[in-house]
């Protein structure tokens, strides 16, 4: 088969495990007749570029390219696409397309499909290899992974929902958090500072989970009612058996039996946060109270869609710092200390 036809752009990609992010050149397709070629101007830094630029997943093809947040205006746009044009501001999030005719995909639950293709961390269907993420000058996806930015949105403090946004949001709506209920968010991180946003919103009484003694004041300027350092176990116990439902979204080992503890019957624990070792779970807590434990992946473009225009609706971004790309080893470092307020976001014209 003949290599399509492609263009260069700058990168930053890891070449090993243990190797920082370096400048590099990668290539795009050019856009076929569906697709919309982005010039991304801003990328938010997900945990989840570390995880998976360190292959703490496992899975990581190199040079790998991370970002998944990505926001941009579009520069061209093939034939056949109807829903974008060039100067459209748009989103990709963590997925560029799946099979579209699975049950999954026809539910809208993309992130579900088998055949789902990964902004980064799939193989390209189309050029081989690893597919190459945000941390990019521009790239190009079929339209039907491309999402519409709601104007009144500053873009980038909007780009981080292009993944803590719709991974928070999801479960929050699965699980139907609302008024008159107490839901926890544990870890202030970029995932956790969305979760206390949405529930908060979607009228919970929100109580925010934290290690950092620091992030107390923000945490209620973010919307939690009330701030539980985790490790005082007083401060723990005075929550025994009172919670609907609690959204972990930590990045590292932790107790969950603790968290377990707190839920009332028929209290579900849902995480989000993946981090690379596994997590014990006990019996005990669960079984007392038919509690129930599970995950939850992203959302599918349906739903990411609906959450942007929330968003829009009720003027909510991500509380950003803003990095050069330059900087995006040092930013990794700082996350690694949970010394982010709240998402780092790489300004892409840095990046020359
Ligand atoms: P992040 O910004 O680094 O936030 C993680 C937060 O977890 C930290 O700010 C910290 O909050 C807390 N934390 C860190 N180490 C901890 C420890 N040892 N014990 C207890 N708490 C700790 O990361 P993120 O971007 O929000 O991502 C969080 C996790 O979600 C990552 O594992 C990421 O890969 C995963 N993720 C999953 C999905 C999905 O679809 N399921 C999507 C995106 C990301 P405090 O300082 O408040 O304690
Ligand atoms: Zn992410
Ligand atoms: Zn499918």
């Amino acid at each position: 088969m003949a290599k399509p036809a492609c263009y260069s752009v700058k990168a930053f990609s890891a070449t090993a495990a243990t190797a920082p992010l370096a400048a590099a050149t990668i290539e795009r397709r050019s856009p076929r007749a569906t697709d919309v070629q982005i010039q991304i101007q801003y990328c938010g830094v997900c945990h989840s570029d570390l995880h998976f630029a360190r292959n703490e997943w496992h899975f990581t093809q190199y040079p790998a390219v991370p970002g998944h947040e990505i926001v941009g205006k579009v520069t061209a746009t093939g034939k056949g696409v109807k829903k974008f044009k060039v100067g459209d501001t748009v989103g990709v999030g963590c997925l560029v397309d799946s099979c579209r005719t699975c049950p999954e995909c026809r539910a809208g639950l993309e992130q579900f499909c088998n055949g789902m293709v990964m902004t980064y961390g799939s193989t390209d269907p189309i050029l081989g290899g690893g597919t190459l993420g945000g941390y990019s000058q521009s790239i190009v996806v079929t339209e039907d992974f491309v999402l519409r930015l709601p104007a009144n949105l500053d873009p980038a403090a909007a780009a981080p929902l292009l993944c803590a946004g719709i991974t928070t949001y999801s479960p929050l709506r699965h699980w139907k958090v609302g008024k008159g209920q107490k839901v926890g968010i544990v870890g202030l991180g970029g995932l956790g500072h969305m979760g206390v946003k949405f529930a908060k919103a979607f009228g919970a009484h929100v109580v925010l989970f934290t290690t950092s003694t620091g992030k107390v004041a923000d945490g209620k300027r973010l919307g939690a009612h009330e701030v539980v350092i985790s490790k005082d176990e007083a401060q723990m116990a005075a929550h025994a058996g009172s919670f609907d439902f609690i959204l972990d979204t930590v990045s590292a080992n932790h107790d969950l039996n603790a968290y377990f503890n707190l839920l009332k019957r028929d209290g579900n624990l849902t995480l989000v946060g993946a981090p690379e070792q596994p997590l014990p779970v006990a019996a005990f807590p669960l079984i007392m109270r038919r509690r129930s434990f599970s995950g939850s992946l992203i959302g599918g473009l349906p739903e990411t869609q609906e959450m942007l225009d929330f968003c829009g609706k009720h003027k909510i971004t991500c509380d950003i710092e803003m990095i050069r790309m330059d900087q995006i080893n040092t930013a990794y470092e700082r996350m690694l200390k949970s010394d982010v307020k709240y998402r780092f976001v790489i300004d892409m014209a840095s990046l020359k």
